[in-house]
């Protein structure tokens, strides 16, 4: 597997300006926030890894400038089930869908705003991304995965 290494920081106008297209990998273990969602009985080495993909592209009409970020977000994580309280390996995607604006736009869903001439820390924005996908009560798919003594004791 060849890593693209990603920019720290992005200036996502720039990007969309451009058409860029980021692809590349960043390191779970960086992500200092998400860390308290992620089970600390599994040791996050330089194999965990979150694949990013990210399209920007910009849109002329007669109303202005639209700026976009569209793509996905892949990775494997360690959670903590909510049901049994074991760790597990969860599979995390992430679409990406957004419309981006300089200031706050009530008329409009799905957006998001980012600070205009001022670069915005990629791994930040992609770990708010994860932690709002995990954030609702991580468990098991089924519940035959749960630890079945566990359950017995905490029911
Ligand atoms: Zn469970």
């Amino acid at each position: 597997m060849t890593i693209n290494k990603l920019p720290v920081k992005i200036d996502p106008f720039k990007m969309c300006l451009a058409g860029e297209s980021l692809q590349g990998v960043l390191l779970l273990r960086h992500c200092r926030r998400l860390k308290e969602y992620l089970s600390d009985e599994i040791v996050i080495d330089d194999d965990f890894v979150i694949n990013v993909r990210l399209d920007f592209s910009a849109l002329e009409d007669d109303n202005g400038s639209h700026f976009f970020v569209k793509g996905k977000i892949v990775s494997s994580m360690p959670l903590i089930c909510n049901r049994c309280l074991q760790s597990f390996m969860q599979n995390i995607s992430v679409k990406i869908d957004y419309l981006i604006f300089k200031k706050e736009d009530k008329k409009q869903e799905n957006y998001i705003v980012m600070p205009d001439n001022e670069p915005i820390h990629l791994l930040d924005f992609i770990e708010d991304e994860l932690i709002l996908s995990i954030a609702l009560s991580p468990k098991h798919k089924k519940i035959d995965d749960c630890d079945d003594d566990m359950l017995k004791y905490l029911v």
